[in-house]
């Protein structure tokens, strides 16, 4: 049965309470803190390199650049850290995939009176997606919760209980009750995070690179620490998998949130 969505359903309004920005450590959803701490640490060919307590929100490797410059700009020392990794046997290399910000309060270091002191800028996926943790297409179970998608946010409060319970409405609706563009965001960041599983399998397929696993955590960590440090997408043009021009169109792509408008397409028309 389908759902009708009313024509006077609400839209997120964020009211710029700073509350989502105020405390960045160690906020991961239990689902994939549990993921981590099973998975993370060596079984996998990411690896990542702090412990879950220790995190804040993860950069894309080109979103870290922009933040390197705009924290000269903005006079703030984001101290950004490499977050995930994988250690390459072929080229004895650490391919950086994901950063943090270690800085040394709960706060984004961007944060000012509770204020985004970048927020004229692209920002990152992990900032303009809230209030959503992850889209519903991360999911294959067609009951997927809502609350499931979200993190803490007292502008929700309205919407929540009004998101339908079926797929396709609720992908309408939460189209519709998102024209900040948080929604289209999380969409496309979940298919990055696809594109970057996809790339990696090819990569190790084509004996590209041969990514260490099943070593201790600690024998990882000291291996990363003394290794050259490259980014993924650095490395994909040294090793041929991209050209220079491939990058520049596939991080466009990703800026404009290409991918996510087709898949919704469907659903929207
Ligand atoms: S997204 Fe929600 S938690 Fe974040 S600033 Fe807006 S209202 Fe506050
Ligand atoms: S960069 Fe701005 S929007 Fe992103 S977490 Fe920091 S304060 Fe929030």
């Amino acid at each position: 049965m389908l759902i009708k969505i009313k024509s006077d359903a609400p839209k997120f309004q964020c009211n710029a309470c700073g509350s989502c920005c105020s405390h960045i450590r160690g906020i991961i959803a239990k689902e994939d803190l549990n993921f981590i701490r099973e998975n993370a640490y060596g079984k996998l060919p990411v690896v990542q390199i702090v412990p879950p307590e220790q995190m804040t929100f993860p950069l894309w490797d080109w979103e870290a650049k922009r933040f390197r410059e705009w924290q000269n700009e903005a006079n703030v020392d984001a101290n950004i850290s490499p977050l995930r990794a994988i250690l390459d046997l072929n080229s004895n290399k650490a391919i950086i995939l994901t950063y943090f910000m270690n800085s040394k309060t709960d706060a984004c270091p961007f944060l000012r009176e509770k204020k985004c002191s970048i927020y004229h800028t692209q920002r990152a996926y992990v900032c303009r997606l809230f209030p959503f943790n992850r889209s519903p297409f991360i999911s294959q179970d067609k009951e997927y919760p809502a609350e499931g998608m979200f993190g803490e946010c007292g502008a929700m409060e309205k919407i929540l209980p009004q998101v339908p319970k079926d797929f396709a409405e609720m992908i309408k609706f939460l189209n519709e009750a998102f024209p900040d563009g948080s929604f289209l965001n999380a969409v496309q960041n979940d298919l990055i995070i696809e594109w970057e599983n996809k790339t990696i399998i090819d990569l190790m397929k084509k004996n590209i690179i041969k990514p260490a696993i099943n070593y201790p955590y600690n024998f990882l960590l000291r291996r990363f620490k003394n290794a050259e440090k490259i980014d993924f997408t650095d490395f994909l043009l040294e090793c041929n998998y991209l050209t220079l021009k491939e990058r520049e169109r596939l991080i466009k792509r990703f800026d404009n949130n290409l991918d996510a408008k087709e898949k919704i397409i469907e659903f929207v028309r």
